[in-house]
């Protein structure tokens, strides 16, 4: 396949991560989909989007991956779990359609997010798209559950102005049974983020009857006060905006019931992490 001829940004220009996107890389043979995940010159993306205020600092563009091992049960956007669900772009592409916001991002005190799916999926094509954006002068986020951290080398955290780092619970079965994985491996990364003292934002998802012990949010509060290098939680209300694609998707929701948080329960858990001197929002 000739990797030149991919996807420009335009292609993947979306509003929101929340428009379902299938089968866009089914095309892409086999044996490219493995050389673009060792080497990391093409990457799977779901979507694209500029002017975001919500993911990072300032104004931000942000990039959603395909691919992703964790299955949360809240996922607003199962169409992301598949990598070849992503179109194919080239790492050359898609640093030349971020660069276009460079002036801009900067005014806004903003910079570039890579998140999705899991990026670090796509470990490669991650570290050299923040390397080259940081070379070009633009801040750079990762937005992660965490749990493939060790894909990325010492060195290559350097390129990571922040990384946003999702702890989906505190108690470890409760972890297990919320996202079908571990959370050791997600604990490990924050530590180390912190021994290499890497500026971290926590983002905690609030789900009524899943993640809203307020005692596993104080120990969660605790735990990150002492790492050091917090800079900020934000506590992000459980919606039902991805429902349909569970729908579309044919895939069991288990969460059909669940409402958003009260505005008391979301209160109750930046006091929590409040209590332990963090900003939380
Ligand atoms: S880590 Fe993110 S993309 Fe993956 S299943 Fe969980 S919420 Fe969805």
């Amino acid at each position: 396949m000739d990797l030149s001829k991919q996807t420009s940004g335009a292609e993947l220009q979306a509003k929101s991560p929340f428009e379902l996107r299938v089968n866009l890389g089914r095309d892409v043979p086999e044996s490219d989909v493995r050389k673009a995940l060792a080497t990391g010159d093409m990457g799977f993306l779901h979507s694209f989007t500029t002017g975001s205020a919500v993911d990072g600092p300032g104004v931000r563009v942000v990039a959603w991956t395909t691919g992703c091992q964790f299955r949360c049960l809240y996922c607003h956007n199962p169409d992301t779990w598949t990598l070849t669900n992503g179109v194919p772009i080239t790492l050359t592409n898609a640093v030349e359609e971020i660069r276009k916001y460079r002036d801009g991002l900067r005014i806004m005190s903003g910079g570039f997010t890579l998140s999705g799916g899991e990026p670090l999926m796509q470990d490669r094509f991650a570290v050299k798209l923040l390397s080259a954006l940081k070379a070009n002068g633009i801040h750079t986020a990762l937005d992660t559950n965490g749990a493939l951290g060790d894909r990325v080398s010492d060195g290559e955290l350097e390129k990571i102005d922040l990384v946003l780092l999702d702890i989906k619970n505190w108690n470890p079965d409760a972890h297990r049974s919320l996202t079908g994985a571990e959370l050791g491996p997600v604990l490990d990364f924050a530590r180390r983020l912190a021994s290499h003292k890497r500026p971290m934002w926590l983002r905690y998802v609030l789900v009524p009857g899943y993640s809203d012990n307020l005692g596993d949010i104080s120990q969660l509060a605790k735990f990150c006060s002492n790492l050091g290098n917090v800079e900020r939680v934000d506590v992000l209300p459980f919606h039902q905006m991805g429902r349909f694609k569970w729908n579309e998707l044919k895939l069991d929701y288990a969460l059909s019931d669940v409402q958003p948080p009260a505005l008391n329960l979301v209160q109750q858990a930046c006091a929590a992490f409040r209590a332990e001197g963090l900003k939380a929002y």
